[in-house]
């Protein structure tokens, strides 16, 4: 069926409809008040014609009984937006708080045994719907509050959302949530280098002083919330978020239908249709409590709008059979939006579009991406009905008419490709983000040896070269066209850049990364700029980028070690082995510390404390060369040449036992 077919159809399915309803279908107020004119009750099509479009309290313009759970449900919503408010105001003002009560957070309980506010959330709701259905979503989640919100305000400016109907797009959520909940257990299963157990040790992480490590920015959360609220709402229905898009509503659909607990109908139901012309959901209810005695649909949120709005009262919450032991009927037959060829158009190009943008600048998370393909999908297909179609309407607009594109139509036109042309353009550099990301996994080099020296071309072989001269072209080719800065390629960048010696240019891609970064990431490209300017002997900046690095992160033991090497170098040395001494202090094992110290010990004649250093560092040194070298040439550097000469000598003798290369 076309999208111009679709009013048509929906027209069909209403005739069809009252042709098969009884009379009587008319609320017993009405009825008692005498609102309902007996022809409009004789014709069995009551809601579509009660006075005329008349207001009556209490009722819609078309004559169905408005929902009173609406109401208990917008508060439920609204305070549970208050309660999410609360808990941000509550941690920025004590600076701790239990962690996000938000069901993504269980990713990393899964991979790395952190158990968290969010796993506890969504275990007990993923309980609580295998009992009483799917009542999470339409009482207790915010995006669903938002869409409410969109599809209320587009209704209160005359337009109604459509439902789209797809066969294919709705397993989406289920991927969805294979892919986050699953599959990196899966994954770990048959990838699992280091040996890590398959189910991680279980920590505590049920309090954050770092609430908002896993949201996006704010910057990205408008877009977000946007896109996932009007932008889905408008095209694709008032549920489009959630039937295409919502991988928690994946296991959420999966468990309703082993739930006893749902929405079941009495005989006192006269097919009347007010429950399904309410629904939000897009469940037809009226078809599906005459076929199964309930609604099965597992998009049904339990919003009890239905229950509410039916004349007869003859629908209610109740227990009984799960919709899994009901034998399934192909009675009801459902009306799509797509053709089939569509159908497989549109399940080839919302992949496309998700791995498009999902990732992309290093902005957009998981749900955006979700959301955007959905509505990528929704636009290339009509956008193809606009070029094919005779006719073609959305929503009052008429899109074409008489095989002519009208001026709706050429604005639909350029709106959709516009949106699919920046798709295609957020593929491309994610494209070159994905290969320059390719090339920089490929790196073997460790960073402590490509630090030891300025230069550390020594260690690469022709092949690294090419990869790494390669993957900087591929970052190179994504920044050139980027409409944003992508802030976790241009450090990676930065290190490409080193490797090929050019250190210089490194620190000054270091220092722009920093610029459009915060928290631990900030920390680490200030800390890696610090070390490359020691490595350029230019203390006093790397000494200043360094202290900035510690600011952001106090815990970075790397970078206060490397500050020390700037003040040692430049002569303020009692502030180093302060700096030092606080870094060993924190951390009794670091070696390089401890010889750093024991070298400063032993220049100011205070050789006992210098043993000491020097054999709590042997203790924890590593019996490889490579170490030993890279010891013995930061040791150089601070002109700690007797245990500088002891290391080279220990790099040499572990080396020539190994018949590797010379290490001097
Ligand atoms: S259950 Fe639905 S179809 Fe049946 S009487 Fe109530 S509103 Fe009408
Ligand atoms: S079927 Fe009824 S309870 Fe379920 S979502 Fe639709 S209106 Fe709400």
């Amino acid at each position: 069926m076309r999208f111009s077919g679709l009013l048509v159809a929906h027209i069909l399915f209403w005739r069809k409809f009252a042709n098969s309803v009884k009379s009587g279908c008319v609320s017993r107020e009405l009825r008692t008040a005498g609102l309902i004119s007996r022809r409009d009750t004789a014709g069995g099509f009551a809601f579509a014609t009660a006075t005329a479009g008349q207001a009556i309290p209490g009722y819609t313009k078309t004559g169905i009984r408005k929902s009173k759970t609406g109401r208990w449900r917008a508060a439920a919503l609204i305070t549970l937006n208050l309660f999410m408010i609360a808990h941000i105001i509550q941690w920025r003002v004590m600076g701790k708080t239990v962690s996000p009560i938000e069901p993504s957070e269980t990713m990393h309980t899964l991979q790395k045994g952190f158990v968290n506010a969010g796993f506890i959330f969504f275990t007990l709701a993923i309980l609580a719907t295998l009992i009483f259905g799917r009542f999470v979503c339409g009482w207790g989640c915010h995006i669903l509050a938002l869409q409410d919100l969109c599809g209320w305000l587009l209704k209160k400016i005359g337009l109604h959302p459509k439902p789209f109907r797809s066969r294919l797009l709705v397993y989406v959520p289920l991927i969805g949530a294979l892919y986050m909940f699953v599959w990196p257990t899966a994954y770990r299963m048959f990838h699992n280098p280091e040996n890590a157990p398959l189910i991680p040790e279980f920590t505590n992480h049920l309090v954050t002083t770092n609430f908002w490590q896993t949201f996006p920015s704010v910057a990205v959360a408008i877009p977000f919330l946007f896109i996932c609220g009007f932008v889905t709402v408008y095209f694709l229905g008032q549920k489009g978020f959630c039937t295409y898009a919502c991988p928690y509503g994946g296991f959420f659909g999966l468990a309703d239908k082993f739930s006893p607990g749902k929405i079941r109908v009495t005989p006192a139901c006269n097919q009347c249709g007010h429950c399904t012309a309410t629904c939000t959901s897009n469940v037809m209810v009226h078809a599906e409590v005459k076929q199964y005695g309930m609604v099965v649909d597992p998009g049904c949120m339990k919003c009890m709008d239905c229950v509410s709005v039916c004349p007869n009262d003859a629908l209610y919450f109740g227990f009984g059979k799960p919709t899994i032991l009901v034998p399934k009927s192909n009675a009801i037959r459902k009306s799509y939006s797509l053709t089939w060829p569509e159908e497989i158009v549109g399940a080839l190009v919302f992949p496309g579009s998700f791995l498009a943008v999902r990732g992309v600048y290093a902005l957009v998370p998981f749900l955006m991406a979700l959301g955007c393909a959905t509505v990528t999908t929704f636009l290339t297909l009509k956008l193809w009905r606009l070029l094919r179609a005779k006719e073609l309407s959305f929503y009052r607009f008429n899109l074409k008419s008489s095989g002519k594109i009208r001026k709706a139509g050429w604005a639909f036109a350029a709106l959709a490709c516009a949106w699919i042309g920046l798709n295609a353009h957020c593929g491309w550099v994610r494209y070159q983000e994905f290969l320059g990301n390719l090339a920089f996994q490929k790196i073997k080099l460790p960073d402590e040896l490509a630090l030891a020296q300025a230069n550390p071309a020594r260690w690469l072989s022709p092949a690294d070269r090419e990869n790494i001269l390669r993957g900087k072209e591929h970052y190179q080719a994504a920044s050139n066209v980027g409409l944003f800065v992508n802030s976790e390629a241009l450090p990676k960048l930065a290190w490409f850049e080193y490797l090929l010696g050019d250190a210089k240019q490194s620190v000054q891609t270091l220092g722009d990364a920093a610029a459009h970064q915060s928290g631990e990431s900030k920390a680490l490209s200030l800390y890696y700029r610090g070390a490359i300017l020691n490595r350029l002997g230019r203390y006093e900046e790397a000494q200043a980028s360094l202290g900035e690095a510690l600011g952001e992160r106090d815990d970075l033991i790397l970078a206060r070690q490397e500050k020390g090497e700037s003040l040692w170098q430049l002569g303020r040395r009692e502030e180093a082995i302060s700096v030092w001494t606080d870094a060993v202090e924190r951390n009794a094992r670091l070696v390089l510390v401890n010889n750093e110290l024991a070298g400063a010990k032993r220049l100011s004649g205070k050789l006992e404390e210098a043993a000491a250093h020097e054999k709590q560092a042997d203790q924890f040194t590593p019996n490889d060369p490579f170490y030993h070298w890279i010891l013995a040439r930061r040791l150089q550097d601070l002109g700690m040449a007797e245990l500088a000469d002891k290391h080279f000598q220990q790099a040499g003798d572990l080396d020539t036992d190994k018949g590797g290369p010379q290490l001097r």
